[in-house]
């Protein structure tokens, strides 16, 4: 086991919004979906990537002679920019960041093995215990390095760590869906119904997405829907009702939309709307209609500037 590893860009801890309880949240990289609404365009690609905080960085200099390909620049243009990388001729070797002492740059992305990953969760079991959490893995889409996703979901499940797996659905190898069936708890996310919508918003099709929803359905697990109601992309109330009418052949509990001002009426008499400016707000208008069975919709709202 300790031969396969995770690529990892992020853990967060002490999460209460990636499942129940407090919970970590390991966000592995590489996604299959390109949404033009991602909020972390830092987890898409399949392998490690230079990061650069401009705020750290005092303009020394000292990464760009150690960058044998001319990526990373003096740059004078900007206060608050004093370097800048040419992402066309970076190769994400890495080389410059020992070379920088104020922590200006870093990577996206460090390898994992299974051991190495669990002992860092582990720190928090005590508040996964005592709160009913657990660990949640996220990303990117973790079923895309899917051996080691299963692998850890195990490793958390040996030791009674509760684990759930957020998920964008879209899942094409059979360990991928071992992934999806070895955790306690599924956070599904559905970016939308209409086909055509799907494949322009996120470049690939929902089909496979949809017939995995319905497999894990049929295992009675327990699964949240979370939706990203996009304005312009997947808030029209054709898009919304498309949206309900189709969970109406599955089993759904009840469901939850957040959407982008408080005029936005509920979808359809099974949806819910928790009506925000933005996520960080509070909801100031709730209308709750229940599902009967043993999944949930959440939904996430993001502003496509
Ligand atoms: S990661 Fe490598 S190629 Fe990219 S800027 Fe740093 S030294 Fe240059
Ligand atoms: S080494 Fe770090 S602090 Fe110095 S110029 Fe490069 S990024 Fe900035």
């Amino acid at each position: 086991m300790d031969d396969i590893k995770g690529l990892v860009f992020l853990v967060v801890n002490g999460s209460f919004v990636d499942g129940h309880g407090i919970r970590t949240t390991v966000f592995l990289k590489g996604c299959p979906l390109q949404c033009i609404w991602c909020c972390n365009p830092e987890g898409q690609a399949f392998h490690p990537e230079l990061k650069l905080t401009s705020a750290k960085c005092d303009g020394c200099g000292k990464c760009v002679a150690k960058c044998r390909t001319g990526a990373i620049q003096i740059y004078s243009g900007q206060e608050d920019a004093k370097v800048q990388v040419d992402r066309q001729l970076c190769t994400n070797c890495g080389e410059c960041i020992a070379a920088c002492y104020t922590g200006a740059l870093d990577c996206f992305g460090k390898y994992y093995t299974v051991e190495e990953l669990f002992n860092v969760v582990k720190k928090d079991e005590q508040f996964y215990r005592s709160s009913g959490g657990g660990v949640t893995i996220g990303g990117g889409e973790a079923t895309w390095q899917p051996e080691f996703t299963l692998q850890f979901i195990k490793k958390c499940k040996e030791n009674y760590i509760h684990t759930a797996l957020d998920t964008c659905g879209y899942v094409t190898v059979p360990e991928g869906i071992k992934a999806l069936e070895e955790a306690d708890l599924l956070l599904f996310d559905l970016k939308g119904m209409d086909v055509e919508q799907h494949v322009k918003s996120t470049g690939v099709s929902n089909e496979p997405i949809l017939e995995n929803l319905k497999k894990v359905d049929a295992l009675g697990k327990p699964i949240i829907i979370r939706l990203p109601v996009i304005p312009g992309y997947t808030d029209s109330a054709t898009s919304l009702k498309h949206t309900a009418s189709s969970f109406a052949h599955i089993s759904l509990q009840r469901s939850t939309l957040r959407a982008a001002t408080t005029t936005l009426a509920p979808a359809s008499a099974k949806a819910v709307a928790i009506c925000a400016p933005r996520p960080t707000d509070p909801p100031v208008t709730t209308a709750v209609l229940p599902f009967n069975a043993n999944i949930s919709i959440t939904c996430m709202f993001f502003t496509v500037l």
